[in-house]
């Protein structure tokens, strides 16, 4: 379809339709060494350097199930609410491929590891959720790496090391309905599988991966229409942008009498368009049979009750307890349960405060605001989150004005140091004891007799500029409450 085609649509020609998208996820599994031998995982190897006999494919080489794989595979699917089946199996899926030597791949096929989950979503205060079909473990393939551009000088190198890395599918059921509700379960799969530290999903490095299932159907229809895939989409934007796309060209097709045709497309982000790959490959093209050199997949109950108890806290229950033990607002609970690093700076700082929503403020403002320029994340904020609660501390027991406070904090930033230390050595306590304020009080008294007998006469608006003064003349280190209390005394 030529560039902008699907743009001629009318907005009542596409609200007929209903899209309907289901998502298959791959993810890495953050284990140090391979599913089925002992090489590294590691990523940046020179080419070809982590293999061995095994992940080579080298005939008679046998495969030996990592433990530490099937461990994190149940602790995501925990994670996505699946059911685990305890018993389940591994099958050969069989396919062509330059990067691929063994000739096949070790997947899971009618017996996968969990089933039966969900992720739950929210768009505009509205929680929905998704199903989650089936979670497997298998191996990846290698990398083929395409160079140069003339036909004289282009050749496909082969890159063997991410063979045998493990893998997570995570097939989610037919329940999205639009490119934002896509978009949002990317998203909160990726946070709770960072949550359980089971991967980095680190789109960039491949460690997330993501084919996208769509079709439309008129709107009320029961029946759901013919699917197209969109493979390897390997942004977030990427992927709302391709679903958009390929909505609007499935109805143009069916608008204009034809059928969409069930294929694998690729997105092109150049163009911002989908294209035709290859017609869809089904299941009987992979002539699966369970895998002849492991054993099935066995899981007591004494394991899965160990991998159980060794859950963190999930995304959701983490922050409906900040909500309920620190009184945070629904937004800020939000993004400070964003990631399990943000979380536990918060209550460390939270914890050693007597402010907890003070804590808040400050990490979601100023210090991820300082930490944002600099391009850092909270695990490389200079300030310590204990010192942070200090800082808070202090302000609430008001020995740091607010002012003071914002003229402290870069410099806890740049030095890492507390803000007694810094207080200390600059001299810059809060001054909350009366008999230390009360010389400069008398002394900007004595100084402006005019705005005292304004005062007497019932002026008593002159007040904030005593208040004033008193605070210059501290350099701003009085404490302005006290500073009113002892002007009225005197004053009156
Ligand atoms: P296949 O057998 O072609 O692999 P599956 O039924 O296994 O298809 O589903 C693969 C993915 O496609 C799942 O994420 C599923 O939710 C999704 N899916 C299935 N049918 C449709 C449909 N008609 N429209 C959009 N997505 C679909
Ligand atoms: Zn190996
Ligand atoms: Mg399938």
């Amino acid at each position: 379809m030529a560039s902008g085609t699907t743009s001629l649509l009318r907005p009542e020609v596409i609200a007929k339709y209903q899209p309907v998208i289901g998502l298959e996820v791959h993810v890495q599994l953050a284990t140090k060494t391979k599913i089925f031998c002992g090489c590294p995982t590691g990523f940046g190897a020179p080419p070809n350097t982590n293999v061995c006999p095994v992940c080579l494919g080298l005939p008679g080489a046998l495969p030996v199930l990592n433990r530490a794989a099937v461990e994190m595979a149940v602790q995501a699917a925990l994670a996505l609410n699946c059911q685990i089946n305890q018993f389940s199996r591994l099958a050969r899926k069989n396919y062509f491929y330059p990067d691929l030597p063994k000739g096949y791949q070790i997947s899971q096929y009618d017996e996968p590891l969990a089933a039966h989950g969900y992720v739950e979503i929210e768009l505009n205060g509205v929680t929905k959720r998704i199903g989650v079909t089936r979670l497997h473990i298998e191996d990846d393939a290698g990398k083929s790496l395409h160079e140069g551009f003339k036909d004289s000088d282009r050749y496909t190198y082969v890159d063997l090391n991410r063979c045998g890395t493990p893998l997570i599918e995570i097939v989610s059921e037919p329940d999205i309905r639009t490119s934002e509700e896509a978009y949002a379960y990317l998203t909160a799969l990726k946070q709770v599988l960072q949550f359980v530290e089971v991967s980095t999903c680190d789109m960039e490095k491949g460690h997330l991966r993501c084919d996208a299932n769509v079709s439309v159907m008129l709107k009320g229809a029961e029946k759901f229409g013919t699917k197209a895939e969109v493979k390897n989409l390997n942004s977030f934007r990427f992927l709302k942008q391709a679903l958009d796309y390929e909505i609007e060209r499935q109805i143009a097709v069916i608008e204009s009498g034809g059928q969409v045709v069930q294929e694998t497309r690729l997105y092109d982000p150049d163009l911002g368009e989908t294209f035709s790959m290859r017609s869809k490959e089904a299941a009987h093209d992979y002539r699966y049979f369970p895998e002849p050199d492991l054993a099935p997949v066995r899981i007591s109950d004494s394991w899965l009750e160990a991998i159980r108890a060794k859950m963190p806290e999930l995304p959701s229950a983490k922050k409906k307890r900040f909500l309920e033990t620190y009184g945070l607002r629904e937004y800020d609970a939000q993004v400070l349960t964003s990631t399990r690093a943000l979380a536990d700076y918060f209550e460390t700082a939270a914890r050693s405060s007597s402010d907890p929503k003070a804590v808040a403020n400050w990490v979601m403002g100023d210090l991820m605001g300082a930490l944002k320029a600099e391009g850092k994340d909270i695990t490389e904020s200079p300030i310590a989150p204990e010192r942070l609660g200090e800082l808070v501390t202090l302000i609430s027991k008001g020995e740091l004005s607010g002012k003071l406070a914002k003229e402290i904090f870069p410099k806890m930033l740049a030095t890492g140091e507390a803000a007694s230390t810094i207080l200390e050595r600059e001299g810059l306590r809060q001054i909350s004891d009366a008999a230390a304020l009360e010389p400069i009080i008398e002394q900007v008294l004595a100084a402006n007799p005019k705005q005292v007998e304004q005062f007497r006469s019932g002026k008593t608006a002159v007040l904030g500029f005593f208040v004033g003064q008193v605070m210059k003349a501290s350099r701003g280190q009085a404490n302005p409450a006290l500073v009113n209390e002892i002007l009225k005394k005197k004053l009156l």
